[in-house]
């Protein structure tokens, strides 16, 4: 029997889409008989396009585009965040969801793979803005959202404060509070301890897992970070606290470098303080041309913005031991043989940073149970499965002779495909 699949992107789309296309078609070889059903991850569930207007607080109403889109749910309900980025696209959310699938089956989280967005400039907006914009798309997706069905969280340009309005929202619409809707809301109103730093706290423990396998010190180390936003700052500071030397960040204002050591704490304290909100000028580090970040000698490279950063025209020149995805999507397929090739271990998106999906798995766990666990427990049970998910990971590199993204993939994959094949066609 044959399983066939239309087309409906042209070939050319290249963008988050099509890379992630692309490592689908690198893992297919490793899927024995479940090759049947991979198409299944070469389309989304579903797709829902939703018009988002609101007053602005001049009283102009301004429509954006917003979205949500189940990459698959065979294993369990979607789960994924919200980003609020001028640069948006269907084919970026798309690419995001199907992440969100492999990952939640890479780390053994039971469920499938979702996201939202909105192009917007988050910055752009007043806060009143920012909740109205907020509300009206939760309302808007209200037809897919729930807290069985599936589980926003944030992403780049949301937070805390935007997972509140959205409970909020979803509850008044629902007539009952139900904090499980939505993961990584403030613990007041049942989010959870950990959650905040998780998954700068996972690329920490991701990272510290490769390196033992290379005999690689934590301790001394150069690390280099792109993004100084939730997952950059915290990944910093973990490195910080394990003693290793942060040498050059950077964020949308630019990058910053100081050989001797840039303290993260200090670094939030003033973009928390400064106009651009940003690490640009900070006192304590020279300005770097941010096109050269990659190019700054570390062991341990972090990037923690967006995807493709790490592209066949820049691959050549990082001077790295360990690139760690804190961000979904950073390195396109061609840096990563080029990278592959240079001898540098690229610890993938979908295990490096599931630290943030695997604390919100918790935090839904615990809003359905209304008991909540300490932070030390959280943050042990984190650390359990990051540890575990990147030992079966490494396994199957070493035993395929694979990439860790290939294996990663390997491992997610068959467990989608193979709930794909239980479940069987409906009707
Ligand atoms: P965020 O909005 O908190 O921070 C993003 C950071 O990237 C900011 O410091 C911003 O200034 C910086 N940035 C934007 N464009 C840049 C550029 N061109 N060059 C350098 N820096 C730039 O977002 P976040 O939540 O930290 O997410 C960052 C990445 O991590 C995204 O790829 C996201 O999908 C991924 N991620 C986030 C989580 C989470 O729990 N928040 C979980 C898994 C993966």
């Amino acid at each position: 029997m044959k399983s066939e699949t239309i087309s409906y992107l042209p070939e050319a789309d290249k963008g988050p889409w099509g890379i992630y296309l692309e490592q689908v078609e690198r893992v297919t070889p490793y899927l024995g008989k479940l090759s049947y059903w991979v198409d299944t991850l070469k389309r989304p569930k579903r797709i829902l396009i939703v018009d988002v207007p609101i007053h602005l607080d001049d009283g102009t109403v301004v429509h954006f585009e917003g979205y949500r889109v189940h990459h698959n749910t065979s294993r369990g309900p979607a789960k994924g965040g919200v980003r609020y980025h001028q640069d948006v696209t269907l084919s970026e959310v798309m690419a995001l969801s199907a992440w969100m699938t492999i990952k939640n089956a890479a780390v053994g989280l039971p469920y499938g793979g979702g996201k939202g967005g909105i192009r917007v400039d988050p910055r752009r907006l007043s806060p009143s803005e920012l909740e109205r914009i907020t509300r009206r798309y939760t309302s808007e997706i209200g037809i897919l959202i729930g807290p069985k069905k599936d589980i926003p969280a944030p992403d780049v340009g949301t937070g805390p404060r935007e997972m509140a309005w959205m409970m909020d929202t979803y509850s008044m619409n629902v007539g009952a509070t139900t904090p499980g809707v939505v993961t990584g809301k403030p613990i007041a109103i049942g989010g959870s301890l950990g959650r905040a730093d998780a998954t700068g706290n996972g690329v920490f423990f991701a990272s510290r897992s490769a390196a033992e396998k290379i005999g690689l010190d934590i301790e001394g180390s150069r690390v280099v970070v792109q993004g100084f936003g939730n997952v950059g700052n915290a990944a910093a500071r973990a490195f910080y606290d394990h003693g290793a030397k942060i040498v050059a960040i950077s964020d949308v204002t630019g990058a910053v470098i100081n050989e001797a050591g840039i303290d993260p704490y200090d670094l939030a304290d003033y973009v928390s303080k400064s106009e651009t909100r940003g690490v640009l000028g900070y006192p304590k580090a020279e300005p770097l041309p941010a096109a050269e970040l990659f190019q700054v000698p570390c062991e341990f490279l972090i990037p923690a913005a967006l995807e493709r950063q790490i592209t066949e025209q820049n691959a050549w020149k990082v001077e790295t031991k360990i690139v760690a995805e804190g961000a979904n999507g950073p390195t396109t397929p061609a840096a990563d043989d080029i990278l592959a090739e240079r001898g540098v271990i690229v610890v993938p998106d979908v295990i490096a940073n599931a630290g943030g999906v695997t604390v919100s798995y918790f935090e839904w766990v615990q809003d359905f149970n209304s008991y909540f666990w300490t932070e030390e427990e959280i943050n042990k049970n984190l650390e359990r499965v990051m540890r575990e998910a990147f030992e079966a990971v490494w396994q199957v590199s070493q035993d395929r002779k694979v990439s860790l993204r290939t294996a990663a993939y390997i491992v997610a994959a068959s467990r989608v495909l193979e709930a794909r094949a239980m479940r069987g066609l409906y009707p």
